[in-house]
């Protein structure tokens, strides 16, 4: 399986690493650093990483990627989207999902809590938050994964996956695996 991460801004080591981890362990695989156009095409699965939402949008449309991208979601490619990238996934419409940036406040720039993620089985996930953005409203074709103080964090829509918070920061590895096996 080939893995594309979209590598223009933001935590894309971090999502190398995590990703590299759990091919390892599940059914192998590469994982590509996206920065131009002419990969998205060949990747089996891709992620676009947090970061700044703004940045990563506006060199994702430089370096002619977003087209790419809504192809391959049209052609059922799982794209995984966390935190900045669950704001590109509903700002391309390639999510049926209301998002509010920012949405847990200045004073809570930063926190991690374990949270309740049937899918992946019943021991909590924890789950950092990074001046995350919330789910407000999702369409009805929109499973919803997690909730966090009222607010939905982590959704999926047929092959699509919209997280929160950031699953490539720490060790476990459910999320990833939920999403390769998408592929
Ligand atoms: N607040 C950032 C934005 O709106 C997202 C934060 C993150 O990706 N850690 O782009």
């Amino acid at each position: 399986m080939r893995v594309g991460i979209i590598a223009l801004q933001g935590s894309v080591e971090e999502h190398v690493r995590a990703a590299e981890r759990a091919l390892s362990e599940g059914c192998g695989g590469e994982v590509i650093s996206v920065k131009h156009a002419d990969i998205v095409p060949s990747c089996d699965a891709i992620i676009i990483p947090g970061g700044e939402s703004t940045t990563i949008g506006r060199l994702m449309l430089r370096e002619g990627i977003v087209d790419e991208i809504k192809s391959a979601a049209k052609h059922g490619v799982p794209i995984l989207g966390t935190c900045a990238g669950l704001i590109l996934l509903a700002r391309y419409g390639l999510m049926d999902i209301h998002v509010t940036r920012n949405a847990f406040g200045r004073q809570r720039e930063s926190f991690e809590t374990p949270l309740k993620i049937d899918v992946i089985g019943e021991k909590p996930f924890n789950a950092v938050f990074i001046r995350a953005p919330a789910i407000t409203k999702v369409g009805e074709d929109v499973e919803i994964l997690a909730k966090c103080n009222g607010y939905i964090v982590a959704a999926k829509q047929d092959k699509l996956v919209a997280l929160a918070f950031h699953p490539e920061l720490t060790r476990d590895p459910r999320l990833h695996h939920f999403f390769f096996d998408l592929v």
